[in-house]
């Protein structure tokens, strides 16, 4: 096909539209990366001889299956399940798992496509999956989580595998779902191999993990304030979410000398202008982990903290945001009020929180902003190191895994300015990330030729 036969941007998001119906979150993710890509490829033949994009935008599979348990009354409950593997040019499938009743195959199929991106960017032989269910933890004993999470290994385990697929944790799922989801593998299969992370430390889990997604969306951060002569310390910030990337944002924040102002839940936000310390942070991850109560709580704990129900932080004036909740949690309008306010820079934490609107604000007003892709992939990093620790049979101690985290984190800073860097001297992260993310991906596909 010649260049000029080409299909435009417009032309190719109409096919992904229309082989897509009412995927809107996996539309806006594929529009944003492919804005970057096209004006990239516009004159590399191969990657339109190749049609990588379209390829990359097509999951290898996507599984879907019926998960029955049985609740503490006696009812047999059905949910749905779903593994979808994105793309394994560079490594096996990984992923994280999501439990949240708001779960849909687009939604997975959203977070997937930008998984792909985000496990290039690390330079890990990783490939991009993601998985999940409707399922909704909130409210469960402890002993239907247990049910619910062997239901869903019990079919889960056929597609998984060390050299396969090998998900993780995201929203509902953290250390109690794995242990007994790796519980039930290892049950069916009688086989200890790592095919989960975020393990526990007693069974083949990694140091750092946990901390991992949090503490590397601030490095991020501070990789961008650095390169623009500034820093973290005296900085006052907004995070949304609460959670365990939210938490431990804040706790990095906190350690680099920054002023955390919120934190939020499904609920809404908590606004403490004395600061969020690490004594009240304990306080709050041991409610959403240990008594899973809301977080209007802290402002009945602590004086001079209020809550805002169904309300979103983005309004308290800050310098730096960190939006580590969920997707398109950040509108047009809310970005144009950070902005307003003198935000300065913006790391997420979460994935694809902000709309397209939004991230058009962010980029207009040339601030420092940092797309999920790039700015929370600390997580499946240390991740990648976990299954390396599994391979080998070793684990490395928790200073060693915290510099390798910070080398990544700036690795993937230097990927972006590698490709975002504007003529004003100012970086397109978005741009950087997406185009780095690519480029590696597209060359493997064009070595393995048509399959
Ligand atoms: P958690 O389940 O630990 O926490 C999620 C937090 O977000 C909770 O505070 C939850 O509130 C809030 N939340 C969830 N859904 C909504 C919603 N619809 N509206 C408002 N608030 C909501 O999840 P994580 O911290 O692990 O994940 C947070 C984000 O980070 C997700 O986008 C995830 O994909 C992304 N991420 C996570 C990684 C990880 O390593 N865990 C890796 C990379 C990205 P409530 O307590 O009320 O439910």
């Amino acid at each position: 096909m010649a260049v000029s036969d080409h299909v435009d941007l417009e032309q190719f998001m109409a096919g992904v539209e229309k082989r897509n119906p009412h995927q809107d979150e996996f539309i806006q993710a594929v529009r944003e990366v492919a804005e970057d890509i096209f004006e990239y490829i516009e004159d590399k033949e191969k990657y339109h001889k190749y049609q990588i994009l379209r390829r990359i935008a097509e999951p290898d599979r996507v599984v879907s299956f019926r998960v029955c348990w049985e609740d503490d009354n006696g009812n047999i409950r059905v949910q749905r399940g779903w593994r979808v593997q994105n793309n394994n040019s560079i490594g096996p499938y990984k992923g994280g798992l999501r439990f949240h009743p708001s779960v849909t195959e687009s939604i997975l199929k959203f977070l997937a496509f930008e998984q792909t991106f985000k496990n290039s960017l690390t330079g890990l032989p990783m490939g991009g999956g993601k998985g999940g269910s409707n399922f909704n933890p909130k409210g469960k004993s402890d002993n239907e989580i247990m049910r619910f999470c062997q239901s869903f290994m019990t079919e889960l385990y056929r597609h998984v595998g060390e050299d396969t697929d090998v998900p993780a944790g995201d929203i509902g799922v953290g250390a109690r779902e794995i242990g007994y989801m790796f519980g039930q593998y290892k049950r069916i299969t009688n086989k200890f191999t790592g095919i989960l992370t975020g393990k526990g430390l007693e069974f083949g889990g990694s140091l750092v993990r946990t901390e991992a997604t949090g503490y590397g969306a601030v490095y991020f951060l501070q990789n961008m304030l650095d390169y623009k002569g500034d820093s973290i310390d005296g900085k006052t910030t907004v995070i949304s979410g609460s959670g365990n990337v939210a938490t431990h944002a804040a706790e990095k924040i906190l350690q680099l000398g920054g002023k955390v102002l919120t934190l939020s839940d499904s609920k809404g936000y908590i606004h403490d202008p004395a600061g969020i310390t690490q004594e009240k942070l304990d306080w709050i991850k041991n409610l959403k982990t240990v008594q899973r109560g809301p977080i209007s709580e802290y402002a009945d704990k602590y004086d001079g903290a209020t809550f805002h129900a169904g309300e979103r932080p983005w309004s308290v004036k800050c310098d730096l945001a960190l939006p580590c909740a969920t997707q398109n949690e950040l509108t047009g309008a809310e970005a144009a009020v950070l902005v307003k306010n003198g935000c300065i820079g913006v790391s997420e934490g979460a994935n694809m929180p902000t709309d397209l609107a939004g991230i058009k604000v962010f980029k207009d007003a040339g601030i420092s902003y940092a797309p999920g892709k790039a700015s929370n992939a600390g997580g499946v990093a240390v991740s990648g190191l976990e299954m390396s620790q599994n391979s080998g049979r070793i684990s490395w101690s928790e200073d060693q895994l915290q510099e390798q985290l910070r080398d990544i984190m700036k690795g993937i800073h230097d990927s972006c300015l590698e490709y975002g860097k504007k003529p004003d001297g100012g970086v397109d992260y978005v741009k950087g990330a997406n185009i780095a993310g690519f480029v590696k991906v597209a060359d493997a596909m064009i070595a393995f030729g048509v399959v």
